[in-house]
């Protein structure tokens, strides 16, 4: 019996209520030894199951084509490998597993081998077979097929998610309670970005749910709750209502111009790691891709990423923005962000790129080739010296420009110098904000980036760029944050790029703000003795602003 409340990790922030569309079984569940006079329908059921993974992969690759159909699409040879076959028919007819835990354990021993071996490439494929495996079973427990139109809209339960799920379900997840994962993976960084809310880590029970009961997800508090009361199930289902509302209020407003009340233009880009946040951002309106977090499709490599493993990331994502801005950041490793074959390293960004030369290079090649559609623009993290740029153009192809990335005092200080050598400047207000103040980005601790001695920084950037005649954007999550949005306007900075779930609040936002008034109010907060006297100066603004 399933407790009514589990307590897990808050992985996207949100509250969200809906029918379980449960992808796992717990592997319990088809742990009873099975007859041998039964054995060999068991086989058929597993095998038939194998089957079925196959065809809903075929039906995903093909609505999604492309480059990115194709990677799925290999999830369907996988299925109908005759070695994994082979596996599962032994462990069911030999060793009398059930269906489920057969498909579950003979992909899992299968993904095991792969991630074992010295080729990055075929390591990568292990997330992708222990997916292939939570599918088949999830068939052979019965749960409802996906289907070619898609899975049914509501909170998914699994066990963990891959980003072949992920780019599945963004359409019809609601939220979503993981048994595994841990707030930092690759799924819940993308439901972040997507609005979507997440608990992870909740463990075995949450599986027992039966699919479509209800169930509320707190991805605030980190808990799930199997069987809500009326009131909790109708608080969440408002939470979900408005963030759906959310959407499509921005979706029927993506022509209207991101323009003030007195007609400066000011740009909205989407920030983004995967092909559904960049389509969920051009929904809203998003003008191209304004950062792409490279590092995310690598955290968990186990070594450098070569041009193909570049390539394979990149071509999704870039495809879908011909002519469009793509702003493609190189590799930003390092603190927060280490694969584990960086573990032992103290540097970050730029820095830490330039000590491996031949690594660089062949991102920037995969880059410079993936992106010749695009109005393609390549940025580095953490520069802080002119050099670095001139540094690392030079391992491009020729012809390489970079922008960069002021993210401390240190870079705003020599802000005229780089900006002599730069293509352009993207401001990244987390880590400078951090930065700045010498506070712990990732602590409890509340950081704002209204802070008078952040906004010194950011004028000085923009001071500079100008100066040299580029352009100046904002990526951090102060370009969506009511009280610093205005303040970045009235500095001057040309361009902001937000997070998906963001983009169409963002240009409402800016649609109701006179960048006259915004420039007055900026001027004042950057002689205001701290942020809570510029978060006062900024209230007659955000009063206007659309919730
Ligand atoms: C930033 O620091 O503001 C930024 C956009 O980069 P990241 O959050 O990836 O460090
Ligand atoms: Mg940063």
């Amino acid at each position: 019996m399933a407790a009514p409340l589990l307590v897990g990790l808050a992985a996207a922030p949100g509250v969200a209520a809906g029918p379980a569309v449960v992808l796992d079984v717990p592997a319990a569940a088809g742990s009873e030894p099975v007859p041998e006079a039964e054995r060999p329908a068991m086989v058929d059921a597993a095998l038939g199951a194998l089957e079925g993974a196959a065809l809903e992969l075929e039906a995903v690759a093909a609505r999604m084509g492309g480059e990115e159909g194709e990677i799925i699409a290999t999830g369907a040879l996988m299925a109908r490998d005759p070695g994994l076959e082979d596996a599962v028919r032994g462990l069911v007819s030999q060793q009398g597993r059930g269906a489920t835990a057969a498909l579950l354990e003979a992909t899992s021993q299968y993904a095991d081998l792969l991630a074992a071996l010295p080729d990055e490439l075929l390591a990568a494929r292990a997330d992708d077979v222990r997916s292939l495996g939570r599918r088949a079973a999830r068939i052979a427990g019965g749960s409802a097929a996906a289907g070619a139109e898609g899975p049914a809209s509501g909170i998914v339960v699994a066990t963990d998610l891959g980003p072949a799920d992920v780019a599945e379900l963004a359409a019809t997840m609601t939220g979503a309670a993981l048994a595994g994962g841990g707030p930092t993976a690759h799924a819940a960084i993308v439901a972040r970005s997507l609005g979507i809310p997440m608990v992870c880590g909740l463990g075995e029970a949450v599986l027992t749910v039966a699919a479509g009961a209800p169930v509320v997800v707190d991805g605030d508090a980190g808990t799930v709750v199997l069987e809500p009361g009326e009131e909790e199930l109708t608080a969440a289902r408002a939470s979900t209502e408005a963030r759906a509302a959310a959407r499509a209020r921005a979706g029927a407003e993506r022509d209207l111009p991101a323009e003030t009340t007195d007609g400066v233009r000011l740009p909205v880009l989407v920030n983004a790691a995967t092909t559904a946040e960049v389509e969920l951002g051009l929904e809203a309106g998003a003008e191209g891709v304004g950062l792409l977090r490279t590092e995310l499709a690598f955290l968990t490599a186990r070594e450098w990423p070569a041009v193909a493993d570049h390539r394979r990331a990149l071509e999704p994502v870039l495809s879908r923005l011909a002519g469009r801005p793509a702003t493609v950041r190189v590799l930003d490793f390092g603190a927060d962000k280490l694969p584990p074959f960086l573990e032992d390293t103290g540097e970050r960004g730029i820095a830490l790129l330039l000590r491996h030369p031949e690594q660089l290079a062949a991102q920037l090649a995969a880059i410079r080739e993936a992106g010749a559609a695009c109005d393609l623009r390549i940025m580095a993290p953490l520069v802080e010296a002119p050099g670095e740029l001139a540094a690392a153009e030079a391992l491009g192809p020729p012809g390489t420009r970079l922008g960069a990335m002021i993210e401390t005092p240190a870079a705003a200080a020599a802000a005229p110098g780089i900006a002599a050598a730069a293509a352009f400047f993207s401001i990244g207000t987390n880590d400078l904000t951090a930065t700045t103040l010498a506070v712990d980005r990732f602590g409890a601790a509340e950081v704002a980036a209204h802070d008078p001695r952040v906004l010194a920084n950011v004028a000085d950037a923009v001071a500079a760029a100008h100066a040299a005649g580029i352009l100046v954007e904002v990526c951090g999550e102060a370009a969506s944050d009511p009280i610093a949005l205005p303040l970045l306007l009235g500095l001057g900075v040309d361009e902001v790029s937000v997070a998906a779930a963001r983009v169409g609040l963002v240009r409402a936002w800016i649609r109701a703000l006179s960048a006259a008034e915004c420039a007055a109010v900026a001027a004042e907060a950057l002689a205001a003795p701290d942020a809570a006297a510029v978060a006062a100066l900024t209230a007659p603004l955000r009063a206007a602003l659309p919730a």
